[in-house]
């Protein structure tokens, strides 16, 4: 047999999140009324001084290769950035622009990782940590932040789980598909948990600037210094200047990994695209208006649909902090509507109520769903009115 596939790659489960979002949109597309609350995207254009620093960009003539790890005007675009809105100080050698973050979270995981390394991932997760994780060799080990402590998971729940092949652990707050935000208290513990076993921290911050409320957004690299040197901070502008499409995320943290990553770069992709990177400089130094204006709409429509959802029979649902996702727990609704289990609930809601939502067996919840708010509020009160029926025509009493 030689005309195989690779090992690694015949445990790989593709991601739900884009499978699901593709099958909504096709249903769209031969003529279904389909509403799609399946995409973890904004539903906004970019903004247009963004666009319109691309388009100069190409005209100035700046549509060849840039330094593989990304353009120095970036980097410095992004040294400000974490500046001003952490306090961070980095150096250009400290960070790495990628194909988006979850590209730059690939390649770290390719330098970091060596066969049956363990890093810890607290669930519910973001569906692409494991499979990334597995890709290079690693043992994703999971803990499990409950509804009771509001999905979040403590310094004791990852004490109990290192041994000596952990490696690193991820953060990722504001949380997907959770919506959750860790406090710096809590922040500080497992950042204490980290020192005492010499752990790299992995903090995903892509949904910084989507915050409700009184809440605040802290990285844990901001705690001490220790922390600060473990901590890769992961983020980028397709959530925050709804550019999911341009692909650029970036890195900042320990030089020679960042050194490491740039020569793994280098000999896989170059750099990313560069009139993406143009934009990005725009989205990081022009006016952060509609990165606030978004935030407000995110925000309403969240106020909105919160309670809409909660009055589903057999819904139970946290108010998220931030992110643009809700999770609720439909285990009962499940149960006495008649499916087997909640992959085969949410199934139905696509092909019976028309409404795309993702299955929370692809974060390891299974006892849930995620809806994701980022669509017209006419949408979303469409989408829950059908989920609402659907449940009441099919509920045995
Ligand atoms: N991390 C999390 C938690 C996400 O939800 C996403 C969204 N896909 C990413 C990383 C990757 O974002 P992107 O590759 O578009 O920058
Ligand atoms: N992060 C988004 C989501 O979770 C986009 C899709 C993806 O990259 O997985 O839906």
């Amino acid at each position: 047999m030689t005309r195989t596939l690779a090992q690694r790659i015949n445990s790989l489960s593709p991601s739900t999140t884009l499978a699901i979002t593709a099958k909504a949109k096709e249903m769209k597309d031969s003529g279904i009324d389909v509403i799609g609350l399946g995409a973890g995207e904004p539903d906004y254009n970019t903004p247009n001084n963004i666009i319109e620093a691309a388009y100069q960009s190409m005209k100035d003539g700046q549509t060849k290769y840039t330094p593989a790890g990304g353009l120095p005007a970036l980097k410095d675009a992004v040294i400000d950035k974490l500046k001003t809105d952490q306090g961070l100080q980095y150096a250009r050698n400290e960070i790495i622009i990628g194909i988006g973050a979850k590209h730059v979270l690939y390649t770290l995981f390719q330098v970091m990782i060596n066969p049956n390394d363990e890093v810890i991932i607290p669930s519910p997760y973001w569906v692409s940590y494991p499979e990334q994780v597995k890709l290079a060799g690693g043992f994703p080990v999971h803990i499990e932040g409950t509804a009771a402590t509001d999905f979040k998971v403590t310094a004791e729940q990852i004490r109990q789980v290192i041994t000596p092949k952990t490696k690193a652990i991820i953060i990722n707050s504001p949380g997907n598909p959770t919506g959750m935000i860790y406090s710096a208290r809590e922040l500080e513990e497992i950042a204490a948990i980290c020192k005492e076993y010499d752990l790299w921290i992995i903090s995903d911050e892509i949904y910084e600037k989507l915050i409700y409320g009184n809440e605040k957004h802290v990285s844990i690299a901001q705690l001490n210094e220790d922390a600060k040197q473990r901590t890769f901070i992961i983020n980028g502008v397709s959530k925050s200047h709804s550019m999911t499409g341009w692909r650029i995320g970036y890195l900042a943290g320990d030089a020679k990994v960042v050194r490491a990553m740039t020569d793994l770069a280098s000999h896989s992709t170059s750099n990313p695209t560069t009139t993406s990177q143009y934009a990005a400089i725009e989205a990081y130094s022009g006016s952060q208006e509609t990165v606030t204006s978004m935030r407000e709409d995110f925000e309403s429509r969240l106020i909105r649909i919160y309670p809409q959802l909660k009055a589903i029979p057999g819904f139970e649902v946290l108010k998220p902090q931030g992110a643009f996702y809700l999770l609720p727990d439909v285990s009962e609704a499940c149960e006495k509507t008649g499916f087997k289990n909640v992959d085969d609930f949410a199934q139905a809601l696509l092909t019976k109520a028309n409404v795309a939502v993702i299955p929370g067996s692809s974060f390891g919840s299974p006892n849930t769903i995620r809806l994701s708010y980022a669509t017209s509020i006419e949408l979303l009160e469409e989408a829950v009115r059908r989920i609402h029926k659907f449940v009441e025509d099919n509920w045995q009493a």
